[in-house]
This record gives structure tokens, sequence and C-alpha cells, in this order.
């Protein structure tokens, strides 16, 4: 059992109690009247029956003729029966006004519920007992008094009447109503009193009328009527008045954009404006019923169980002014038989028109909540992969920064995945955005809750890591990103592996966000560089890459304008000290920058999209050296690096050829370097690529050889022409007995595939003794000459070594003999014919 239903058991409870001591206590007094009215004081003559039958028609036509006022399920009437009672109280004996009022009420109420006539008949018995007994103490005595004598008692009974009549009346309507005592005791107290009055002056013409002459009674009727309509009237119109301003305020306080306020605004004022025991409000497309009442909502949710009052419904639709819109239902549900006045059902319609605005505004503005929300989600996220975007990270970071209570130290990770264009070049955007949404939730998986995970664009993810407890534990939390995505990601059942690099930072002494976030970059170009899976900055190295974010926007001006070009490092014969090919070497004039090295820009060029235009664009000036060089007497093959980019384009070879014959050289003259990846050697494009270029005669050579995880699975499915050891092997060959291995056995690797093997970063002539003994035939590096531009390179080529035209280092000798190459280099390797110019 409800809590309501508990009190409204209760209220039954108390009323009935009320009722019914009232009747015991009016049937007492009725008993007790009649002896003395039929034993006593009979009707002598046909005029006392006469007079007795008309006060008992006149009590009960006062109480048929009434003005109403509804509160809730019961209707509040002022009525004209206490003036009748009153009057029959001054005329007669206190017996017969009680047995007449019994009769008189009994008689008007006859259509009302057996405990509404009970009340009424035993309330105004009561009444009239009051009255009669009033008028006796104060030795009334009728006819013959002087009309001035009479008002001071009759005031008196009257005030007597009045106060009787309220004792009993209010605390019943009170209860019904469930209003308070005192509120329903000063509900229209003053045209309560204005009533009195009225009825008081009318009660006090009658006797006085009476006493003159009775037949001048006939104009009583006209009177009271009249007064009758002029007093209900008023009601009236103040009724109205108030209930006007009433809907006013109510349709005022619809006045709100949050949907549930209105409801709960709608249901409470409905309640009280109709005074309704429940309102009911049933939105049809939300599938939402709210139910209520004045003290508030009992019911909100989707099916909504029968409602506890039993009773009269009144449904009104929900419909705009022009019904061109059907949201629901209002319903007033009421627990007696209650009819609405046309006024009502006006002002219901009128409120039901509010409501329907009120909750199409409340709808409207959710929707414009909802989409600027949308909006601010979409400007501050990624919408491929819903993490945080670049705009985001750096709002968050800033007030991160900015807090000084922040706790512990906030660092940043950049993760860049490695090769991630190849797989939407060949696999297509839609997998390249998979790998994405798949990258994404590792990492959001692998992050901490405190932590920030961005998406920067393109295959660039950034970790905002906040409130480390040291700035030593970044590196462990970045370790703990990049492991969540060395398990391969599967593509619809392909396993893809993808390599991220990653930079730390931690968050500088100033600069903020923006200073945090270049660092971060630093140091992930650094890893990228150095070839560590991740690195952490450090201001040492940062010097020279500073700067490099900016140089991306800069790069279509750099291709237009020719800012690229082109050195040359000779690939020399490491026993003879001959030039036998050269090497191009990208670099970027920057006209602010100055110089800049190929790895500040490679990758800002291969993720660009202009890596066609720039590879075509170095091709060509390698191609228009050698020609130069052919044409003073160097034949030399020249090397060109290659991105692996290139390699995924179909289009690659055929402009590759197209370059040589358009510079009239022999594909042989060609040596592409290519660098290998895991990822590259899975792909058959690349395959196709390479083998349409090597069976054009193009030349192939394997560069950084020895650093790659599986150099030899590309060897063994696209045969190259020539392997370039790393220059890491050389620099530490002296040092560690591990480097030296690698090169021995690349060097046997050669001479059993009958391969032309370079090493690179030669610096010292001991390096190259060293080579040379385990037989590497050929070199490049400082010790022979650095990166030079083509006519530079020619003119050392033209000056020669000791006099050698075509040297760069004197021969190695050994015993004052040149040594002259291991018998073993034969056909297969690279073809030396570096002659001199005649
Ligand atoms: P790489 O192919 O391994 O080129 C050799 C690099 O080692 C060059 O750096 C060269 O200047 C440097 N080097 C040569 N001898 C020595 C030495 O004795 N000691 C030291 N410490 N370094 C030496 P560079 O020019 O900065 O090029 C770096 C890388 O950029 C190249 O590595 C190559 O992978 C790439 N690259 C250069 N030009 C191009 C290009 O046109 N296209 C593509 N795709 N990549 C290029
Ligand atoms: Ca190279
Ligand atoms: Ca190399």
């Amino acid at each position: 059992m409800t809590l309501s239903q508990r009190r409204e058991i209760e209220t039954d409870r108390r009323l009935r109690l009320l009722v019914g001591l009232v009747v015991v206590v009016a049937t007492v007094v009725v008993v007790a009247s009649l002896p003395g009215a039929l034993l006593r004081e009979p009707p002598r003559s046909a005029y006392d029956v006469a007079t007795l039958t008309m006060l008992t028609f006149m009590i009960a036509v006062g109480t048929l003729v009434k003005a109403r006022i509804r509160i809730r399920s019961t209707t509040q009437s002022i009525s004209w029966n206490e003036t009748a009672i009153v009057i029959g109280a001054a005329i007669m004996s206190v017996h017969w006004v009680v047995l007449c009022t019994a009769v008189g009420i009994a008689l008007a109420s006859l259509r009302l519920s057996p405990i509404k006539i009970a009340f009424g008949v035993g309330k105004n018995v009561l009444v009239a007992a009051g009255a009669g007994t009033v008028l006796g103490l104060l030795d009334w005595t009728w006819p013959g008094q002087h009309p001035l004598v009479m008002l001071a008692p009759l005031g008196i009974a009257y005030l007597v009447v009045a106060f009787v009549d309220d004792l009993l009346a209010i605390p019943v309507i009170a209860l019904a109503s469930g209003t308070q005592v005192r509120r329903q005791f000063r509900t229209n107290l003053d045209l309560r009193i204005a009533g009195f009055a009225v009825r008081f002056v009318v009660t006090a013409c009658t006797l006085a009328i009476l006493s003159v002459d009775p037949r001048l009674l006939l104009a009583v009727p006209p009177l009271v009527l009249s007064l009758h309509l002029a007093y209900s009237t008023r009601i009236r119109t103040r009724t109205e008045q108030h209930a006007w301003q009433r809907l006013a305020r109510a349709t005022d306080a619809l006045n709100v954009v949050d949907l549930d306020q209105v409801l709960t605004t709608a249901v409470t004022e409905a309640a009280e404006l109709f005074s309704a025991d429940e309102v009911e409000i049933e939105l049809r497309d939300r599938r939402r019923t709210v139910r209520g009442n004045a003290g508030g909502i009992a019911y909100d949710g989707a099916a909504p169980e029968p409602s506890t009052v039993d009773g009269r419904v009144m449904p009104v639709a929900l419909e705009g002014h022009d019904r061109a819109v059907d949201l629901g239902v209002l319903r007033l549900r009421f627990a007696g038989p209650v009819e609405l006045s046309e006024r009502e059902q006006y002002t219901l319609r009128t409120f039901a028109s509010a409501l329907c605005t009120a909750v199409r505004n409340a709808q409207a503005y959710a929707e414009l909540a909802r989409i600027a929300d949308e909006h601010a989600y979409a400007a501050t996220h990624d919408a491929l992969t819903g993490l945080s975007n670049r705009r985001h990270l750096l709002d968050e970071g800033t007030e991160q920064l900015a807090n000084r209570h922040a706790d512990g130290v906030t660092a940043l990770v950049l993760i860049d995945l490695n090769h991630f264009k190849e797989v939407n070049d060949t696999l297509g955007h839609g997998a390249g955005d998979r790998v994405l949404t798949q990258v994404a939730d590792r990492l959001r998986g692998a992050a901490r809750p405190d932590d920030l995970v961005a998406r920067l664009g393109g295959d660039e993810f950034a970790v905002l890591l906040r409130g480390l407890p040291a700035p030593a534990i970044a590196a462990h939390r970045a370790e703990a990103l990049l492991a969540a995505l060395h398990e391969p990601l599967d593509l619809d059942g392909m396993r893809i592996s993808v390599e991220a690099s990653g930079g730390i930072a931690v968050a500088p002494a100033s600069g903020g966000m923006p200073e945090l976030l270049r660092r971060a970059d630093v140091a992930m170009y650094q890893a990228k560089r150095t070839g560590q899976r991740i690195a952490t900055y450090a201001p040492t190295r940062d010097t020279a890459d500073l700067g490099r974010l900016t140089l991306g926007g800069e790069l279509p001006r750099a291709v237009a304008d020719h800012e690229f070009t082109v050195n040359f490092q000779p690939i020399v014969d490491l026993g003879s000290g001959e030039v036998i090919g050269a090497e191009a070497l990208a670099r970027w004039h920057h006209p602010t920058h100055g110089m800049i090295d190929p790895l500040r820009f490679l990758e800002a060029v291969e993720r660009s999209g202009l890596l066609p235009a720039f590879a075509e664009a170095i091709l060509d000036q390698a191609l228009i050296a050698a020609g130069s060089w052919r044409d003073a007497g160097f034949d030399l093959p020249v090397s060109v690096n290659v991105s692996p980019r290139s390699l995924l384009d179909a289009r690659f070879p055929g402009a590759v050829l197209a370059r040589l014959r358009a510079h009239d050289l022999p594909p042989d003259r060609l040596v592409l370097e290519l660098t290998e990846t895991l990822t590259l050697s899975q792909l058959d494009v690349v395959d196709r690529v390479l083998s349409r270029l090597r069976d054009s005669g193009v030349r192939l050579a394997l560069d950084d050889f020895g650093t790659g995880y599986s150099s030899l699975s590309l060897l063994s499915r696209i045969p190259v022409h020539e392997l370039k050891i790393d220059r890491s092997f050389v620099t530490a060959m002296e040092s560690t007995a591990e480097a030296a291995a690698v090169i021995r056995s690349t060097l046997d690797l050669g001479r059993s595939l009958d391969l032309t093997v370079v090493a690179e970063g030669v610096e010292s002539e001991p390096q190259r003794r060293a080579l040379w003994e385990l037989g590497c035939a050929a070199g490049q590096g400082h010790l022979f000459a650095r990166p030079l531009p083509s006519g530079t390179l020619l003119a050392a080529l033209q000056r020669g070594a000791g006099g050698r035209p075509g040297a760069l280092a004197p021969p190695l000798h050994d015993a004052g003999a040149v040594i002259r190459l291991p018998g073993r280099r034969t056909g297969g390797g690279r073809n030396r014919t570096a002659t001199p110019a005649p």
C-alpha cells in the first residue's frame, strides 16, 4: 500500500467519524424535539400548519438555491437555508424549527448520496437548534417586538448560526478536499462575510415585514432572488478572475526548457488549477507517462500501471493550435462525479495547448543541446577512432600544465606508426582505417585512467600521461603503450604487424603544451632515426631538430622551386682507390634553414603525397650527373636510394625506365638502393615492381644490410646485385667481434650469391684495410669523400689521387705491391669500368 493510499484511508476514516458525530448529535436533538413539538405545541390552526409547511418549503428552496464553488471533487455551496432557519427560529419554537429543518433539508437533498444527506440534515439541525436555543436564552418573543429591538438578539443568533455552520462544514470540506482547515477557513472569507451580512439583512427585513403584515412576504422572494443573483454573480466573477490569474501563472511556469521540469510543473499546476485528484501526461513518441498531483510526481515511466484514482477521467489531446502535432494526452482524474464548467473546459484546453508548446520547446531545446554537445564532441574528438584530437590534447594538456595543484609529473608520449602509408596504398583506405581504429583501441586499452589518448592525424598518436610519480616512470608507461601494439592486428583474418616509434618528453618548465609536443616529436624522430623503438627527449640532441615541425607545409614549394638537389658520394674500390660508382644523396637547400639533411625531411616527403615528384626530381638529377660524368670519360653507375613507398607504386618502374631513356643511359648504369621492411617483403606488388625493374636491366642493391629483420627473405625472392653493409657494423668492427662476424657472413653471402658487397661509412685507413682483408671489394665513406655536388665530384675525379684520375685514394700496398682484388670477385659484381679520361 502506498503512502497516499494509506493517507486516503485515514482521511476517509476521519471523515466518517466527523459526519457520524454530527449525525448522532443531530439525531439526539431531533428525538428530543419530538415530544415538545408534537405534545406541547401541536399546530392549533390551519394557519400554523401553513406556516410550518411554508417554513419547511423555504428551508428546502434555500438549500437548493445556492452558489457553488467546486473544490477538487467536492463542491462547496453557499446557500440560503440558514436564512430560512433563522427566520423559522424567530417565529416558532425551537422544537418545530429543528423538525422543519430536518424535513426541509432532507427533501432538498434527496438526490445526493446518503452520507451527504445525513451530514446536510445533521449539520442544519444543529444550526437550527443553536439558533433556537440562543434566541430562547435571549428572551426572544414573537410577534410583538419592535423591529429595532429585534436586531440585537437576531444578530447574535445569526452569528451563532454562521459559526456553528462553519464549525461543522469547514473541517469536513477540508478533510474531503485534502486542504488545511485554516486555509479552508480563509478561502473567500470576505465573500462569506459579505454573504453573511446580506443574508442577515434579508432575515431582519423578512422578520420586520412579517411583524407588520405577513402578506408583504410576497415581496421577499424577488428581493432574495435578486440579492442571490448579485451575490452569486460576484462569486463567479471572482472565481473566474482567480482562475484566469492561476491559468496565466501556470502557463508561465511551463516556460522552462527542461522537459522533466515542464512535466512536473504541468502535473502540479494542473492538479491545482482544476482541483484534480490526479493529473496524468502521456507523451506518445517518448512512450512516457507522468502522473502525480498537487504534491508532486508519483509515477514517471514507460509502462504505467492503472491509476489508483477511481472516478471521472477527463482527457484532452496535447495538440498545437494548428493541430499539426499530436504529442499525447493530458488526463485529469477526479475521485468524485465532477463536471467541468464551460470556463474550466476552456481553461483546460488553453492549458493543454500551452503544455503542448512547452513540451515542443523543451524537445527542441534538448535537440539543440544534443547537437551542441555533438559539435563540441566532434570538435574535440577524432571521428574515425573516437580518440581526442590534437586540439583537445592541446587544451587538456595546457590546462594540466597550468594547474599548480596537479599532483605528479606530466609527460607526453608520441607514437608514430611505421609504414602505415603502405597499408593504405596497398590494402586500401578501408583497411588503413581499421588499422588505425585497432591501434586506437589497443592504446586506449593500455592507457591508465588518467591518461588522455589522442590521434594527432594520419598515423600519429599521442598519450598525455598525468600524475606520474616520477619522470622516470614515463618510459615504463611508454613501453607498455608500445607493447600493446606488438601483437599483429587482425584485418579480416589477415595478420598485419604494425611497428611504431615512440617519443617521450616530460613537461618542460616553460613553453607549455606546444613545447611539450615539440619535444616529444623530437624524441620520436630521434627514435626513428636511431632505430630505437622509444626515445626520451634529451635537450642536447634537440638543436638539429628545431624547425622540423614547420617543414611539412613547405614541401610543395620545395618541389616546385627545385629546392631539392643531389650530392654524390663516390663508391671506391677499396684496394685500388679507384672510383667505381657514386651514390646520389638528396639535399634540401632551404631558403631560410639552409642545407637540410634527408633524414629530417624524407618522412615528411613520404607522407605528403609528393614522393613521386620528389623521387623523379632526384632520379633526374642523378641521371644527368651520370651522363655528364660519362661525357667526361668516367662511365660510372649511379646509385639512387628508393623509398619503400615508391615500390608500392605500380607506375614506378615505367617512370624509371622513361627517365633512363630520356637521358639516354643504359639501365645497368642505374643502381636502385632498397631498404627492406617487414611489411614490404609480404607484398606482391613490391615483387612485381622489382622484378620488372630487374628484368629491364636496372641493378638493385640492398641498403643498410644487416639491420633489417628479414633482409634474407627479400634476397631469396628478389635477387639483387649488391649488398651494402650498414655503417654501424663498419664503425663497430674494430671494437666488437659481433660486428666483424656480421660483416664476415655478409661477405660470405655475397660471395656465394655472386653479389658485390659495399661497405658504408668507411672513415679510416685501418677500416679500409680491415674490410679489404676480409674480402670486401668496395666501400664508401668520409675517408674517400663526403657527398659532393656532381661538378665537384667530377673535378675530384679528373684531378685524381696521386696523379691517377678516377682514383680518390692511393692503392693499398702489400709488400710494395698494389693488392689486386681477390680472384673470387667475378662477373656478377659491380661493373668497375672507372676508366680514366684519356
Ligand atoms: P644511406 O643510403 O645509408 O646513405 C648513407 C648516409 O651515410 C648518407 O647520409 C651519407 O652522407 C652518410 N655517410 C657516408 N659516408 C659516411 C661516413 O664515412 N661517416 C658517416 N658518419 N656518415 C657517412 P645522408 O646523406 O644524410 O643520407 C641519409 C639517408 O637518407 C640515406 O642513408 C638514405 O637512406 C636516405 N636518402 C638520402 N637520399 C635519398 C633519396 O634521394 N631518396 C631516398 N629515398 N632516400 C634518400
Ligand atoms: Ca643508400
Ligand atoms: Ca645505407
